[in-house]
């Protein structure tokens, strides 16, 4: 597995595959082909299906300007390597092709070339949950963590932290419409308002939903978010830490040894099955970021790491099966509640792993090859393509 930096990206919404994955590939192209012209981008399968909404184009036109680009969309094929390709074409000034090359933007802001994922170094050796569990016997994830990343993980650890922070403050705080055709209101800034006039048993669990729709707004507008795992799923880990550290203790380190914890399930998702919606749908997003959230919060509520393997597997568990239908292919609705829901049921996980005796049937491992799978069976429609599911009511 590589660096947990790749699971925590910081960069604009709404979406990794959409916006941060396309723009990668842009400038890894753009690189290639100075001297192009002008450039032609075929959007493929499900990133054409959604790319609109997504921003997609904007992405790529942003990346390459000021040279005019020429965009194909074309839903309907499916390349069969990975949903969402694309195909970028240069453009010498008398019209010739320059050179033409393929990548796909496989999930979290990654792309791939020819089976082969983008600045992906191995750092880790071991890659499942039990494995790593039998390494380090008695000592907590995070050390794990720490034997493997470079000194610098945890500077970019809190500059992470201080992004997800910052996301929620400005979440809290804005009103205005989101952009794109549904001209869905904010919910965060008053959400909040009604909460604090609560009771405050009321005002502790609600919180945290509203932290997770603060963030999730800010991706849906477009603005600097950070990935945890993916854009769509954003919310979710910054709330459930956000609620600990205003709750329970302001203690930055522990947040860090926290988030460290979290990268590392994100990690092992990622490469035993998917955090990528157009390939396993909302499970692989939605679903990983809860067993992120859930492990994390577990280490700071004291649980040990076999807690918080057991947290982890719930929060991904009872998410199985969620398909990915965003209505007009916008990272609104359901995503926006979506987040909010799973950060309540990550801090249920934890609590749970907790407080239960830890046995458990079902491994973090086997609950991942399992989603894996249901992905894989999940019929194309409810895989980013906005074809199928709530997307069909609108
Ligand atoms: S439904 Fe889930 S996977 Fe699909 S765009 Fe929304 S958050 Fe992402």
């Amino acid at each position: 597995m590589e660096s947990i930096k790749h699971i925590f990206k910081i960069g604009r919404g709404p979406s990794s595959s959409h916006t941060m994955g396309p723009a990668k590939a842009a400038a890894t192209f753009l690189a290639l082909t100075p001297d192009g012209a002008r450039y032609r981008v075929v959007l493929y399968g499900s990133l054409a299906a959604t790319g609109k909404g997504h921003m997609t184009d904007m992405a790529i036109v942003e990346t390459l300007a000021p040279k005019p680009v020429e965009i194909l969309w074309k839903p309907e094929i499916f390349l069969p390597e990975h949903p969402n390709g694309m195909e970028f074409t240069a453009l010498g000034a008398d019209g010739r092709e320059l050179l033409t090359k393929r990548y796909f933007s496989v999930g979290g802001g990654d792309i791939s070339e020819d089976g082969t994922r983008h600045g992906t170094e191995r750092i880790y050796e071991y890659a499942t949950m039990d494995d790593i569990l039998a390494h380090i016997g008695n000592r907590k994830l995070w050390e794990y963590v720490a034997d493997r990343e470079d000194a610098d993980i945890w500077d970019y650890l809190q500059r992470v932290w201080e992004e997800m922070q910052q996301c929620i403050k400005g979440g809290l705080e804005h009103e205005s419409t989101l952009p794109g055709g549904l001209m869905l209101p904010r919910k965060a800034s008053t959400m909040y308002s009604r909460v604090q006039a609560m009771n405050q048993s009321l005002q502790h669990r609600y919180s945290t939903p509203v932290y997770a729709f603060a963030v999730a707004e800010e991706n849906a507008s477009g603005r600097t978010i950070v990935t945890a795992p993916t854009c769509g799923s954003c919310g979710v880990l910054p709330a459930v830490l956000y609620t600990y550290y205003t709750q329970y203790e302001r203690n930055d380190k522990k947040i860090l040894h926290a988030l460290a914890t979290a990268g590392l399930i994100g990690n092992l998702i990622k490469y035993n099955a998917s955090i990528s919606g157009a390939e396993v749908g909302c499970q692989g997003e939605v679903g990983s970021a809860c067993a992120m959230a859930a492990g994390a919060f577990c280490q700071l509520m004291g649980g040990s790491s076999y807690q918080v393997e057991y947290a982890a597997e719930m929060g991904l568990e009872h998410h199985l099966g969620l398909t990915c239908d965003p209505i007009c292919g916008l990272v609104q609705v359901p995503c926006i509640e979506r987040n909010a829901f799973a950060s309540i049921r990550a801090i249920d996980a934890a609590v749970f792993a907790v407080i239960s005796d830890g046995k458990h049937i079902v491994s973090f491992d086997q609950v991942v090859r399992v989603m894996k799978a249901t992905g894989h069976d999940l019929p194309s429609l409810y895989k980013e393509t906005s074809l199928g599911g709530l997307a069909a009511e609108e």
